[in-house]
């Protein structure tokens, strides 16, 4: 009885506390679970962040700068050609002149660098400016003039003409493949191979061109100098567009002079009509290009320092002639 009437009169007083004690219990509860459901959802965000980033494709290198994917496309193909440490483009429009910049760094094979250091783009590349369904469809026959017991001209330190076009032909085909152009040499050693048998290998090949490497020599005036190519006395267009190509490039290396395209041969004297045998007896565009003259110290050295640039202007202008030639 006593424990009943104390509860009774007990009763507002205990009921208002407990009252407030139940309120400040579910304003706790409220305010455990807002800070429960902010930590949740950050930890979401955080997994799904480490789960999913940003990827870094949508940023692309353009040389010097970062930019996003909007302008990727105006800026993929300096992207792909890179650029040098000073910034500079080393990218050419493949429609217009294709040597004015540093062309031999371009097809050198390596890799360049922007103002960060970091890679945008090596020669590896280069079927990004010049695609592999381009080229490797399209067959080089590369020859290099004389060999074995025909040695050619001697410059006058006792070299052989026929060495250095050996020389100059396998880094030519080197410089060739890095465009995925199928290449086809007449001779790859000191050989002799007949001037037929050279154009029969160009021939059973099928090839789309053929290219004669020689060195040209006139000791009775050692002054005389420069690089000049040789086509059918025919004039077929296409062959002297080509060797014009190759001569222009090679000019914007470096030579002692352009003595052009010339059509026929100088001295032929084998019985065999007016034209080099070379351009003759081949079926495909052909020309024999004469890289200067050994009886010229001028030549020589040229040769000497330029003959890898000499091939990578020539594999260029070839890359560039057939993609503006389809
Ligand atoms: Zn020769």
């Amino acid at each position: 009885m006593t424990d009943n009437r104390n509860k009774k009169r007990l009763l507002p007083s205990e009921k208002r506390r407990r009252r407030r004690i139940v309120m400040l219990n579910r304003t706790l509860f409220g305010i455990v679970c807002l800070l429960l459901l902010a930590f949740i959802t950050y930890t979401i965000h955080l997994v799904l962040g480490f789960i999913f980033p940003d990827k870094p494709a949508e940023y692309v290198i353009s040389g010097n700068e970062v930019t996003t994917e909007a302008s990727q496309a105006d800026s993929a193909n300096t992207a792909a050609s890179g650029s040098n440490t000073n910034g500079t483009s080393l990218h050419q429009d493949t429609e217009t002149d294709v040597f004015n910049d540093e062309p031999a760094a371009h097809a050198s094979g390596e890799a360049m660098n922007n103002s960060n250091g970091t890679t945008a783009a090596s020669t590896d590349d280069i079927s990004l400016d010049y695609p592999y369904s381009l080229y490797h469809s399209k067959t080089i026959c590369l020859d290099a003039g004389h060999g074995g017991s025909d040695t050619g001209a001697h410059d006058s330190k006792g070299s052989n003409e026929s060495d250095q076009n050996l020389t100059m032909v396998l880094t030519l085909k080197e410089e060739l493949e890095k465009y995925h152009f199928n290449v086809v040499l007449t001779r790859s050693t000191d050989e002799f191979v007949s001037l037929q048998e050279r154009c029969s290998i160009a021939n059973n090949a099928s090839a789309d061109l053929l290219i004669s490497i020689h060195r040209n020599s006139f000791p009775q005036d050692s002054t005389i100098c420069g690089v000049e190519a040789w086509v059918c006395s025919t004039k077929p267009a296409k062959d002297t567009a080509i060797a014009q190509k190759i001569i222009n490039s090679l000019e914007k290396v470096y030579i002692t002079g352009n003595r052009g395209v010339r059509y026929g041969a100088r001295d032929i004297d084998d019985g065999e009509g007016e034209d080099y045998i070379i351009n003759k007896a081949s079926n495909m565009p052909s020309l024999l290009l004469e890289m200067g003259y050994m009886s010229n110290s001028e030549d020589n050295l040229l040769f000497d320092v330029y003959m890898k640039e000499y091939c990578q202007a020539i594999a260029r202008g070839l890359a560039d002639y057939c993609l503006n030639n389809k």
